[in-house]
């Protein structure tokens, strides 16, 4: 990342993984490694029902709580949904919107995921917007069409004066989880043509404080060529977040380029 004015963010995304206490445990090893830090904006997903448990954990330390997921309403007869301001009353400073996994196995559209974001913002959550491309799209060539499909309907109507919390995370499909990563050239180049978007979408000044973060597989071993791209901004981990070794070890590879 070439750009000082945007600071690393490696954020940990839990899946449907850890019961409340297994999480506590995870989060006591990471915040006795992080708690003091704060080059880096370090970030634990654990699911809903862990969130309160890891919340009072990382009371009084600089790692941050995010959701994976809300219901872009504050309340009301929505069953077995969950909402900005209930996360927000447990410390959540994030919420992971749009993962590809919602939007393959639930159906989540760009129209719906956009409620979200905006729902978000209005809570002084600080979206994750997840955008990537299909094996079968970046096959086709169609990568950067999907991905400004993804970025115009995700960031619909959405003002300018409201735009930098929001985070990006680029995370083609098909190194979702399966051990394949981009090299660090190919996600550059779509992370650049990303923040290309999103100053047309906001306004340069804008899309240069915006962090966008790559996610697929992202590991201590292959972090660091990743970070050293000019457009990363930093990591959205699945796999290696659920050790607190490879979390604590990613954090650490980015705070050595700060
Ligand atoms: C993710 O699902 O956000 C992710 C990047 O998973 P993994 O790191 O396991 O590929």
């Amino acid at each position: 990342m070439s750009n000082a004015i945007r600071k690393y963010l490696i954020a940990g995304n839990w899946k449907m993984n850890k019961t409340a206490s297994e999480g506590v445990d995870l989060a006591n090893e990471i915040v006795l490694s992080l708690a003091h830090q704060t080059d880096v904006s370090a970030v634990i997903c654990p699911p809903f029902t862990a969130l309160e448990s890891c919340a009072k954990v990382l009371e009084g330390s600089n790692v941050q709580l995010g959701a994976q997921n809300m219901y872009p309403k504050a309340e009301g007869a929505f069953t077995g949904e969950v909402s900005p301001v209930m996360l927000r009353s447990l410390f959540c400073n994030f919420v992971i919107l749009g993962h590809s996994e919602r939007r393959e196995y639930f159906k989540e559209s760009d129209a719906f995921i956009n409620e979200k974001v905006k729902a978000a913002l209005e809570s002084s959550l600080k979206p994750i917007l997840c955008v990537g491309e299909t094996l079968e799209e970046r096959e086709a060539d169609k990568t950067l069409e999907v991905i400004k499909t993804q970025l115009s309907g995700g960031l619909a109507g959405i003002d300018v004066e409201n735009a930098e919390p929001i985070v990006i995370a680029y995370e083609p499909v098909w190194a979702i989880g399966t051990g394949k990563t981009a090299t660090p050239e190919m996600a550059q180049e779509v992370h650049a043509a990303i923040r290309k978007e999103l100053a047309s979408i906001f306004n340069e000044s804008v899309a240069d404080h915006i962090r966008i973060l790559y996610g697929g597989s992202m590991k201590p071993e292959n972090a660091s060529e990743l970070l050293d791209q000019p457009d990363i901004d930093g990591g959205l981990i699945g796999g290696a977040a659920l050790k607190a070794k490879s979390f604590i070890e990613l954090v650490e590879i980015a705070r050595q380029k700060v």
